[in-house]
């Protein structure tokens, strides 16, 4: 195993292989790179690894975190779209035999086949990763719509977007995010980050977000498509009542007599705002706007 003093994430390291290299950094593609092994280890940490298990990386930069993935996962699967960072990657992970760096955008690339070509063998998988923040919600999104097989996904993003995934209820932060990030897993901030942890430091304050997936959705629901719709539309206009959200954004305004009906039904009352809705009233709300389309389709 390589010693600790070569680690890859300390200023000196990280301009000395930047400049070997000439490289320069790029803001469109989200580039800070982390330089703290404290935070590192605590990323590492809350992953909740082993070499039984392996470690799927997004934009490993010049491999700061994935030196740590390395050596504490069986295996690595790192994907970067910056081309310049490759030869760096080559040179600075060389000490290590259990990764695999493939060049691409995450967000067009076919997951389940990379997992299934470079981790054939391995059933607990977790994503762990200091995002772009460009695109964090996007690519969140994706891992979790796409339903990958994985246990957890630790990720580094911005502050403000991880406070609002892991909202509650009530709480200012809650929104369609926090809704559909909360649907298919569980959401904890472990940690906020100080900006002075990268090169070059983010305008905006940061947080470790471990999301860890369940085995189900959080609540059953007879048509996922139409409770995203619902929450959106809830959501609209925060300001707005569920009643008046839900007849301007998705009944139309024509129908107040049916939304008035439908909330009564569900009992929900109708100046309640949508940001105190659990998850567990949008599935109800959904549910019964299911049943009433059903039953109107078949003329009952
Ligand atoms: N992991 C490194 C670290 O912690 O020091 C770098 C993190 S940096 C915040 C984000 C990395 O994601 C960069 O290397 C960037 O080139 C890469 N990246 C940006 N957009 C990407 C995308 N769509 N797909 C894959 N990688 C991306």
């Amino acid at each position: 195993m390589p010693s600790q003093s070569k680690d890859i994430a300390t200023p000196s390291r990280t301009r000395e292989l930047l400049e070997k290299y000439g490289f320069s950094f790029k803001k469109s593609l989200g580039q800070n790179f982390l330089v703290d092994p404290n935070i590192l280890h605590s990323i590492v940490s809350a992953a909740d690894l082993s070499k039984e298990k392996a470690a799927v990386e997004v934009g490993p930069g010049i491999g700061a975190l994935t030196e740590r993935l390395c050596r504490a996962a069986g295996r690595v699967l790192a994907i970067e779209i910056d081309q310049r960072l490759l030869p760096i990657l080559e040179d600075s992970l060389s000490p290590y035999d259990n990764v695999q760096v493939v060049h691409g955008d995450v967000l067009k690339l076919d997951l389940h086949r990379l997992l299934a070509e470079y981790l054939p063998d391995c059933s607990r998988i977790s994503v762990v990763a200091n995002l772009p923040y460009y695109v964090t919600s996007p690519i969140l999104m994706k891992l979790l719509e796409e339903r990958l097989p994985l246990e957890h996904i630790v990720v580094m993003i911005q502050k403000e977007v991880a406070d609002r995934i892991a909202a509650q209820p009530g709480s200012k932060d809650y929104g369609s995010l926090s809704v559909a990030v909360q649907f298919y897993a569980e959401a904890e901030v472990t940690m906020t980050v100080p900006a002075n942890v990268f090169i070059p430091k983010p305008n905006v304050d940061s947080a470790v977000l471990k999301l860890s997936l369940r085995e189900r959705p959080a609540v059953e629901v007879a048509d996922e498509k139409l409770f995203f719709r619902v929450v959106r539309a809830s959501f609209a206009q925060r300001r707005k009542t569920l009643y008046n959200n839900l007849l301007h954004n998705l009944f139309g305004k024509e129908n107040r007599e049916q939304v008035t009906a439908l909330l009564m039904a569900v009992d929900l009352d109708p100046m309640r705002r949508g940001e105190t809705l659990s998850l567990a009233e949008f599935a109800r709300l959904t549910n019964e706007i299911d049943r009433l389309r059903t039953t109107r389709q078949s003329g009952s």
